[in-house]
């Protein structure tokens, strides 16, 4: 089967098939209340088990504080309002057990989210929480999750939502098939981020295979193969380390600058999502974080993180970064990124909808904790802030203000932070880049999300695989929009960063370079072979493959340009 490399690499393992079976309900009427009754009981006992259990691992691996959580859906195991409302609903209208209990759990969570605190409010979703695992166990299914895999695996499932992989346990999942995603959806950039080989937008992969088959993901080629015979495996194993032999040799330029042949430097940064991926940024060599994608943060707890806890997180890995460039970027949360215990509400065009710094600003107690955390980590590095999503500059100016309301929050505290933090935009709507001359005299730095950027220019929606062949960065309208981005921010002074996943094209890469592009972000490890690739050229050069390539009118006239000079190029001749 053929689908999207979202990940490079291959893997070879056994199918874990993930999928939440959709649930049928019976409706129809019981003849023995006492049986439902039974039930009950004995879902709640197995529930108690399998929590009692989760506390226990969680503790240990999370710490008390994250496995508070799970005493408190213990607690509401055993709420005596629960056990009456589902009893009353069985004996009363002679219903099935697990009807009642939905119908009791969706009124329970119903009076959560309709109170004043918003800490009770997120309550709501742990009371679904619970009960989802209580019907699962009333119907004797079992309940899958990527947390506690006991043996490695490839993850086949329709799609994984971020915190499916921000929680997974990435010691045992070798690689993962989903059947929707495109080359930029956040489960492929997670994938990269994490390095795992993965193939996204693979049609009906879940029909095809089952628990325990054989799957080798071929991300190279972009191919998946089911129960393959041992000779293409032996064959596949080769190529593996092959694969794993020239990495290592990459590895040997991790101490050398990113500078042509004739002397033009730029910087290459990582993009990180959490400080999980810190060993990968210190082992490829980056000279910054170009992009820390803070809402991970968000998405692997069960609550909004207090200011203390995002703190650490921001030290640790300006720490670990030492003086070196970390780009903060703001809560970039919606679109595709929901929260378990926030509700968004349901939107035809969430991408076009209520989501980074729009939800930001409409929730300025959410904002000033997060910009309260990162001016105080800024004491112990060399910390910027970046903000998502910008299309105006009133935003700019709003968002600049609760900065300043920080900071004199913190001064009149008495807790320090560096006053000169830096304060750059995304450049990710086309808003942004006609206006990228008079964003460029509000703000200290651009950074360009090539993956939002190429969706809202040529209106493709980039999780979308249905029209994977129409999304293309390396389009000539979104090409032009990136030169005017780097032109403004020249002229007004100011440096221009590209974290989108474009930077680590190599074709784009080589038209980047001569662009003027002064900071590359992107997932660690490909940071040597673009290091590699703009060490082997020179920006005269490029400066002439650009010239050709804005005279280009099409996408596939540049690609096929852009392919056989990065051939040549590869094979260090003269272009
Ligand atoms: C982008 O849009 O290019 C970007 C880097 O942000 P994200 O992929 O997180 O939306
Ligand atoms: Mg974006």
């Amino acid at each position: 089967m053929k689908g999207i490399i979202a990940s490079k690499g291959i893997a070879i393992g056994k199918a874990y098939v993930y999928s939440q079976d959709e649930i049928e309900l019976d409706k129809s009427n019981t003849n023995d209340i006492n049986i439902e009754i039974d039930k009950f009981n004995s879902g709640k006992d197995i529930t108690r088990i399998q929590l009692t259990e989760v506390i226990k691992r969680a503790t240990k691996t999370l710490g008390e504080e994250k496995a508070a959580v799970f005493h408190a859906h213990l607690t509401m195991l055993d709420d005596p309002a629960l056990e009456e409302s589902v009893i009353n609903k069985i004996t009363e209208n002679k219903i099935r057990v697990e009807i009642a209990l939905r119908e009791a759990i969706e009124e329970i969570s119903t009076i959560f989210e309709s109170l004043d605190s918003e800490y009770m409010r997120e309550r709501a979703s742990d009371v679904r929480d619970v009960g989802q695992r209580l019907l699962y166990n009333i119907l004797g299914k079992t309940i899958q999750s990527l947390q506690n895999l006991e043996n490695e695996v490839i993850v086949i499932a329709n799609d994984l939502v971020p915190s499916d992989t921000a929680t997974m346990d990435t010691n045992k999942v070798l690689g993962f098939i989903t059947e929707v995603g495109g080359q930029t959806s956040h489960t492929a950039i997670m994938a990269r981020t994490l390095e795992i080989p993965a193939i996204v937008g693979c049609n009906n992969c879940l029909s095809m295979i089952n628990n325990n088959d054989t799957i080798i993901v071929d991300a190279i080629k972009g191919e998946m193969i089911i129960n393959p015979s041992d000779d293409v495996i032996d064959c596949y194993k080769i190529i593996k380390q092959d694969l794993e032999e020239d990495k290592k040799k990459l590895e040997a330029i991790k101490e050398l600058k990113a500078i042509t042949k004739d002397g033009h430097e730029v910087e290459l940064y990582a993009n990180i999502g959490t400080v999980k991926d810190m060993d990968k940024v210190i082992k490829n060599g980056a000279e910054g974080i170009g992009l820390y994608r803070t809402e991970f943060i968000y998405m692997d707890g069960k609550e909004f993180p207090t200011e203390e806890e995002q703190f650490n997180h921001y030290k640790t890995v300006c720490e670990k970064m030492e003086d070196k460039e970390v780009i903060i970027r703001t809560l970039d949360i919606g679109g595709d990124k929901g929260l378990p215990y926030f509700q968004f509400p349901e939107e035809l065009n969430p991408f076009l909808g209520w989501r980074a710094v729009r939800m930001c600003l409409d929730n300025i107690d959410i904002f000033k904790t997060q910009i309260r955390a990162v001016l105080r980590a800024s004491h112990y590095g060399n910390i910027s802030f970046m903000i998502p999503m910008i299309i105006s500059i009133e935003e700019i100016r709003q968002v600049k203000e609760i900065i300043k309301l920080c900071k004199n929050e913190l001064k009149s505290e008495g807790i320090l932070f560096n006053d000169e933090i830096k304060i750059g935009i995304m450049i990710e709507t086309p808003s942004a880049v006609m206006l990228a001359d008079k964003m460029a005299k509000e703000v200290d730095f651009f950074s360009i999300g090539t993956n939002d950027l190429t969706q809202y220019t040529l209106a493709v929606d980039r999780g979308n695989e249905s029209i994977s062949k129409l999304y293309n960065s390396l389009h000539p309208a979104v090409l032009k929009s990136i030169k005017t981005v780097i032109d403004a921010s020249h002229s007004a002074g100011i440096k221009t960063g590209m974290c989108g996943e474009l930077a680590s094209d190599e074709r784009a890469a080589l038209i980047l370079l001569a662009m003027g592009l002064d900071e590359f972000s992107m997932s660690a490890s490909s940071i040597p072979v673009i290091k590699d690739l703009i060490r082997k050229v020179s920006l005269a050069d490029m400066e002439k493959v650009l010239g050709n390539v804005l005279e280009l009118n099409t996408s596939d006239e540049i690609i096929n340009y852009m392919d056989n000079v990065l051939e040549n190029c590869k094979k260090e001749q003269v272009i």
